[in-house]
């Protein structure tokens, strides 16, 4: 008997040898993969003996996805954004908005990017800077009770630019001193390892917002702490501009020279890079998180994402935020990540699908150093597994599920979301939580915060609205 037996459909496994297993099935018990194999194998131990049967034979079953660039406080700054390039896009309204929040606005923000996460598939994501006025607290223990896996990285900084612009930072998100420092500190010593689902992060904020020493104490904690650092890096111009003027180093020269490289460290976006940079990221095992859909969304540019993978630099994905891209749904990133790289390239055999895949799970896992606990369906791993509705029009005939997947699926198709043993969604319907009052208190929440700024009062488009 198991807690839960899922009986596929297909079983896409992306175990070391990345079988996909036909007509198969999975068991749990306390939160781990006990089985897997053949439904006829494994029908006769399970299928009348366990307390959940999922009939899942028309579905693809997979490993939930991981998210490793996600901002919880962006939620609500869904379409507040649009049409413009990312240093007047910070400084003119997403960072007034996220300068303004009361912590109870910013926690509604939190559980709206949850809900939208759990709903199309995600079941581990890296949160890439809480902060102080966020009340930061309350939103881990927001993620916590919602039953989804978490590193949780908050914001460090002791200056207040950003890349060449001096004192372009909000002033209700400046945090001089150590005090942001100390505070992951703390937040570190009351919740990492809570259950094996949160950890706690170093988020540096970019060049610009902190000092060479402190990048340096970061990098020497994290790795005392045995924990991992997040951030932005080479994502416009002008982050080039301002580490060579400044250093004389480009970008990911500048990364290594003050410790933030290593298997511990997510670097996000890492789009104007040259080779040597790449070789770098590549022999000093750092991951990037790549974010097609926000790249494109900003004219930012489109990642060397080829070039990284023929490196051996381990590339995982991620959605970035609500006015960057606008959705959480990383189902739909894999997408774009595959044809950003066709396009780029100008060669449709630039990226497999099945490269895209292993960015959004196994990649992730790594990036996170869970790698050994979640990131593929394998015996002895907790059970991270999504099944995906395949009995529909757009995802037949069954010829190739992995191209289904990447190309014709989006995150609404997911089922049901099984997160560390235990059923976070069925049938499309969040378990852990009211979605509904959620999205109430969206909506609630977001017209005062635009009240109170001054920002996104008004809809940005063009025709008359009456
Ligand atoms: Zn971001």
């Amino acid at each position: 008997m198991a807690d839960i037996y899922i009986r596929g459909g297909w079983i896409i496994t992306m175990d070391n040898a990345r079988r996909i297993i036909k007509e198969g099935a999975v068991a749990i018990e306390d939160g781990y993969i006990v089985d897997i194999g053949k439904k006829e194998e494994l029908d006769k131990k399970y299928r009348y003996y366990s307390d959940i049967v999922i009939n899942a034979e028309k579905d693809i079953v997979m490993p939930g996805l991981i998210n490793t660039h996600v901002h919880l406080a962006q939620g609500l700054l869904r379409a507040c954004a649009e049409y413009q390039p990312l240093i007047p896009w910070l400084r003119d309204r997403i960072w007034p908005l996220q300068g303004n929040y009361k912590p109870e606005e910013a926690l509604v923000s939190a559980k709206l990017v949850v809900a939208e996460m759990i709903r199309t598939g995600t079941t581990t994501f890296l949160e890439t800077g809480l902060v102080g006025r966020y009340g930061p607290d309350n939103i881990i223990e927001f993620i916590h009770e919602s039953g989804i896996r978490a590193a949780v990285a908050r914001h460090v900084m002791d200056m207040t630019g950003y890349a060449l612009e001096e004192n372009i930072l909000h002033e209700g998100l400046v945090e001089l001193g150590d005090k942001s420092f100390k505070d992951t500190l703390r937040l570190y010593n009351k919740y990492h390892g809570w259950d094996n689902k949160i950890w706690i992060w170093f988020g540096p904020r970019t060049p610009g917002a902190v000092s060479v020493e402190l990048y340096r104490k970061i990098s020497e904690k994290a790795r005392e702490l045995k924990t991992g650092i997040t951030m932005h890096l080479a994502e416009v111009k002008a982050d080039v501009e301002y580490t060579l003027k400044k250093f004389g180093k480009k970008p990911v020269e500048f990364a290594e020279w003050v410790g933030l490289t290593g298997r511990n460290v997510v670097l996000v976006h890492v789009i104007w890079v040259d080779d040597n940079e790449i070789s770098i990221l590549a022999r000093t095992s750092t991951s990037v998180s790549h974010n097609p859909c926000c790249n494109m969304k900003l004219g930012s540019g489109a990642a060397k994402i080829r070039e990284m993978l023929d490196h051996g630099v381990n590339v995982a994905l991620g959605t970035d935020g609500g006015p960057s891209n606008n959705d959480y749904d990383l189902l739909r990133e894999m997408k774009h990540a595959a044809l950003l790289q066709t396009l780029r390239k100008l060669d449709p055999t630039a990226i497999r699908a099945e490269e895209v895949l292993e960015m959004a799970t196994i990649n992730g896992a790594k990036a996170l150093m869970i790698e050994n606990m979640v990131g593929s369906i394998e015996k002895g791993k907790r059970a991270d597994i999504i099944v995906v509705d395949y009995w529909q029009p757009h995802l037949r005939p069954l010829n190739n599920p992995i191209a289904h997947l990447v190309f014709s699926a989006t995150g609404l198709d997911v089922k049901h979301s099984i997160i560390d043993g235990k059923l976070v969604m069925y049938n499309r319907e969040i378990l852990t939580f009211n979605v509904d009052k959620v999205l109430e208190e969206a909506d609630k929440a977001a017209y005062e915060l635009y009240s109170r700024t001054g920002i996104c009062k008004e809809p940005d488009i063009v025709w008359p609205i009456i």
